[in-house]
């Protein structure tokens, strides 16, 4: 009856064995052979643990990026690694990490990376031109073949598909990338019957793009793609994942390939017209476990669902997490220090598979031979619903209380701006930092001493005053404007407030992949949000005390929370988000009440909660704005409101970013040449601005002429009164040998320009 596989398993190992092995590789520690062995490992653990599905990925491991592998199988090198003869694998990294110019081989620039789709993964993205030619090398897959063979896996190759592929990358020299379809496509045939001769029945092939808006000639492209690639040889598993097909639909009903995967937790609605448009001999693979999130799966409500579906599909019904398992950490038998009762409404990637395997046995045999595992999902789902520490009716009414004025200043812009003229007394172009300086060896050594117990409070309190107090002394002896307290007593600008709000809990062992060797451990938003006590008000307080100087206090705001956490699945992102708001916003009031005259609103991660679809784009930003301005926009007239975003596109935001209402708002610019600014200027955005001077990403130190220069450009485009100088984001990962020379030079350069105003 139905079929179980799974899209892709989390590659990085259960304890982080893929990072730790990359990282000694790549500092010389251990050898070409050790890394492969430890891949050999990954792998066979990972199918082991896969061995009860009736299919298994088989090329969902990849070294650093599954993008990039596809790279490499297709021969679409960029050309300034083509000439290097070493190992393939090493070329590999040099792509995706890029040489420094010390290095013997000069320097090689980095592929860029950029976001896969709307997770927190990145990607290298593919480099064309018009020239670019493909040639197969399927080497990877072989091998992970032959491996998968020796151990009696019943191996699904996965490939990303061609259009994707092409959407995804970009064309150097700016030419028409669907010129290459052709070209690709008789690689992706010969790779087809490669995988064939290997005895490969089922490839699944990844097409996510088709989640998203086409335009008709890539609509097109599909068509010709999966004609061209109808060859009779493989079968052809289509995935899609990541949302609904939508006006897609009818061209992937249409297209000659003997499956199709659906993401059933966002498109369910869409199941029933797929298996109506398709024909009657097709496989209909349905996402029904979340492949997004670490919540339990509701398996009688799924089973309620999918029971007369299966009737009807028979054998052509497959079931499968919603996307590649990529995204959630890997096993929850790492978890053993999390609070019992909430640990027992989660599932990782583990577990998540073992849900598919009920649901199948259940779909095979009825519920009556799954009954226990169904009473205990029905358990633990109970106790989630019904949890005190879930529920909040204070937080529920203060979010139904919320009104439209919660969120307005109480007077214009141009108000506000010459009241806090009076009071801050800065002078133009004035001079501040985006929060943090040098995360230290000495304060990580001390957080984790006080986390481990080693340290007791009083002592980790002390050493962190010590590092407020140096850095106040240092910005004071550079002379900036506007001090920060150098956020050393964070960890991490969401982990930090998620430690100290109800609601939130922290895995100790969920990492999830964000690129090559680096993972976050998303905090899990599992309740209604609350706030104790002040969070921030202490350590801003005892800086500001040590300076005459105005100390801007450091909050990160409730979109970022929220886009940075593993959020709940039983009521909407928007609510969740509201709540958040509301707590920071206690927290804004509290600094006010405190003194503190400028506080910044942290929005880094704004942008990457846009919806993949531009349709949807309002809808999201509507609420994201809103509780932005729920958040900040309490304050006195007085009180100077900053926040912050890292590198954004904000041509197609503008209107959303001023409806934010902050009275400053500082952004990374300066590897931009200041051209992110124009949108500014035709906007005519009405408020402050600090666009970055100083590339914090790099180790190099700018002169003040070149940041006399970015300002410059930046003047053209925004009146000199309504400036800051101020370097592109936090300054953590730098160090205090980088910071010093490089502040010296930004404040040196408003100096400059105050003089020739
Ligand atoms: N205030 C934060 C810092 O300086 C901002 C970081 C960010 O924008 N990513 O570290
Ligand atoms: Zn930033």
């Amino acid at each position: 009856m139905v079929t179980t596989h799974n899209l892709g398993f989390p590659r990085i190992g259960f304890k982080r064995e893929l990072k730790f092995a990359l990282e000694s590789y790549w500092k010389g520690q251990s050898s070409r052979d050790d890394l492969l062995q430890v891949g050999i490992a990954l792998r066979g653990r990972h199918w082991q643990e896969q061995s009860e599905l009736d299919l298994a990925p088989v090329g969902d491991f990849a070294f650093y990026d599954q993008v990039l592998d596809m790279s490499f199988t297709l021969g679409n090198l960029p050309s300034r690694v083509r000439h290097f003869d070493d190992d393939v694998l090493d070329n590999y990294f040099r792509v995706a990490r890029g040489r420094s110019a010390t290095g013997i081989e000069g320097h090689v620039a980095a592929g860029e990376m950029t976001k896969w789709f709307d997770t927190n993964y990145h990607y290298i993205v593919p480099e064309f031109d018009a020239a670019t030619e493909f040639t197969l090398d399927a080497t990877r897959l072989q091998t992970q073949l032959a491996e998968a063979k020796a151990r009696g896996v019943k191996a699904k190759p996965v490939i990303i598909g061609p259009v994707t592929y092409l959407a995804l990358g970009k064309a150097k020299d700016g030419s028409e990338k669907l010129a290459l379809l052709p070209r690709l496509l008789a690689v992706y045939s010969e790779l087809l019957t490669t995988l064939a001769n290997a005895g490969v029945e089922w490839v699944q092939i990844d097409e996510p793009i088709l989640v998203t808006e086409l335009e008709a000639d890539w609509q097109n492209a599909f068509i010709r793609a999966y004609q061209a690639l109808d060859t009779g040889r493989v079968k052809l598993l289509l995935a899609t994942y990541f949302g609904q097909l939508r006006e897609n639909l009818p061209l992937v009903a249409g297209l000659p390939v003997a499956g199709v995967h659906l993401d059933a937790i966002n498109a369910r609605d869409e199941v029933a017209e797929l298996v109506a448009s398709s024909p009657a001999d097709r496989v209909i693979s349905l996402g029904i476990v979340n492949g997004r999130n670490i919540w339990k799966t509701d398996l009688e409500a799924t089973l309620d669902w999918l029971e007369p579906i299966a009737k009807t599909l028979g054998e052509r019904l497959w079931i499968a997490p919603s996307c590649s398992l990529l995204h959630v950490p890997v096993d929850l038998a790492g978890e053993a220090k999390m609070d019992r009762e909430i640990r027992s409404w989660l599932a990782f990637a583990v577990q998540k598979l073992t849900e598919i395997k009920v649901l199948a046995t259940a779909l095979r045999q009825g519920r009556a031979a799954v009954v226990m595992e169904l009473a205990a999902n029905r358990a633990a789902l109970d106790s989630r619903r019904k949890s005190a520490r879930v529920n909040n009716p204070a937080v529920k009414a203060a979010v139904a209380a919320i009104t439209k004025t919660l969120g307005h200043r109480k007077s214009a812009f141009a108000d506000r701006a010459r009241k806090q003229a009076n009071i801050l007394q800065l002078p133009l172009y004035p001079t501040t930092t985006i929060g943090s300086f040098p995360q230290t060896t000495e304060i990580r050594l001390a957080r984790s001493g006080f986390k481990s117990g080693k340290l007791d409070e009083r002592t980790y309190n002390e050493t962190m005053r010590r590092e407020i107090e140096h850095a106040i002394q240092e910005q004071e002896k550079l002379g900036l404007d506007v001090l920060v307290h150098g956020e050393a007593e964070r960890n991490d600008m969401v982990e930090y407030f998620g430690e100290q709000l109800d609601g939130y809990v922290f895995s100790q062992n969920g990492w999830v992949q964000s690129y090559g060797s680096r993972c976050v451990k998303p905090p899990i938003l599992f309740g209604d949000i609350s706030r104790q006590k002040p969070m921030t008000v202490e350590w801003i307080s005892y800086a500001a005390s040590l300076t005459d100087k105005p100390m801007k206090g450091m909050l990160t705001g409730p979109v970022t929370i929220l886009n940075w956490s593993f959020v709940r699945d039983d009521q909407p992102r928007s609510i969740s988000c509201f709540q958040l708001a509301l707590a920071i916003r206690d927290e804004v009031l509290d600094l006010e009440k405190a003194g503190i005259r400028i506080i910044q609103i942290d929005e880094a991660a704004l942008r990457e909660g846009l919806p993949l679809r531009k349709s949807q784009w309002q809808d999201y930003l509507t609420w994201a704005i809103e509780a932005f301005r729920i958040t900040a926009n309490g304050v006195e007239d007085e009180t100077q409101i900053h926040t912050h975003m890292c590198y954004s596109e904000f041509n197609d935001i503008i209107a959303a970013i001023a409806e934010m209402d902050a009275d400053v708002i500082t952004i990374e610019t300066s590897r931009s040449d200041m051209e992110l600014l124009d949108v500014f200027e035709t906007f005519s955005y009405p408020n402050q601005i600090g666009p970055g001077v100083y590339d914090i990403h790099s180790p190099n130190i700018p002169t003040a002429t070149q940041m006399v220069a970015l300002i410059h450009k930046a003047a053209e485009r925004i009146p000199p009164e309504r400036l800051w100088v101020n370097p592109d984001c936090g300054l953590k990962t730098r160090q205090w040998s980088e910071v010093i020379p490089a502040l010296t030079n930004m404040v040196d350069a408003a100096r400059k320009l105050r003089e020739t105003a």
